[in-house]
């Protein structure tokens, strides 16, 4: 199966007897492609963007969140490569348990490849993943919240897996707007982060 094995590292840190997280067993098929930004209040509160490339979400950690304003440079620390289905998962992940705490759907929708887009790559779907090789993804998101062009450029001088995320010039771009600060609810349930963490699910 296809990306099977980069799940490998997603469920070895998990316990799926106690986490209500998914196991990953379910192939990704899809003709769009997928991605998600999940709101996660674990040790430290971020966000997790996460594209669909071969079958998995590739996934980056984001402390500050995606920004809408072209002037930001957000870091974003590559992270291990989750199943597909995660982007529908929203609810909490026990204490004691990896990534405790709760997880909001912040923004989804589909994206596609900006790169394949221009010529500069083959049409053979394998252009994403020699982007991400790379470094240097570039991608049209068109979810509830966030639209356009984005950039993720890997920044080794920063650190070990960093990369930062700029939002392209272009109509989705917007310096006044700040969406994670004004547009915190869940676009799957409309729930805030602390509805989720109260409910316990
Ligand atoms: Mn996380």
């Amino acid at each position: 199966m296809i990306g099977e094995s980069t799940i490998a590292q997603y469920q070895d840190k998990r316990d799926f007897r106690k986490t209500p997280e998914p196991l990953g067993d379910r192939a990704g098929s899809s003709d769009e492609l997928q991605f998600v930004i999940q709101k996660h209040d674990a040790t430290t509160l971020h966000y997790d963007f996460r594209l669909q490339i071969d079958g998995v979400l590739v996934s980056w950690s984001i402390p500050k969140g995606p920004s809408t304003d072209p002037r930001e440079r957000r870091l974003a620390i590559h992270t291990e490569d989750h199943p597909i289905e995660y982007a529908e998962f929203e609810g909490v992940i026990p204490e004691g348990e990896y990534g405790a705490g709760a997880v909001l759907v912040w923004d989804r929708g589909v994206f596609r490849n900006l790169r394949t887009d221009q010529g500069d790559e083959s049409e053979d779907g394998s252009s994403l993943k020699a982007s991400l090789e790379e470094g240097k993804v570039e991608v049209w998101l068109e979810g509830e919240k966030l639209m356009g062009g984005y950039a993720l450029i890997r920044s080794p001088k920063l650190g070990k897996n960093h990369w930062l995320l700029v939002k392209m010039n272009d109509e989705g771009a917007d310096g006044r707007r700040n969406p994670t600060s004004t547009e915190p609810a869940s676009v799957l349930s409309g729930r805030t982060i602390e509805e989720i963490a109260e409910t316990g699910a």
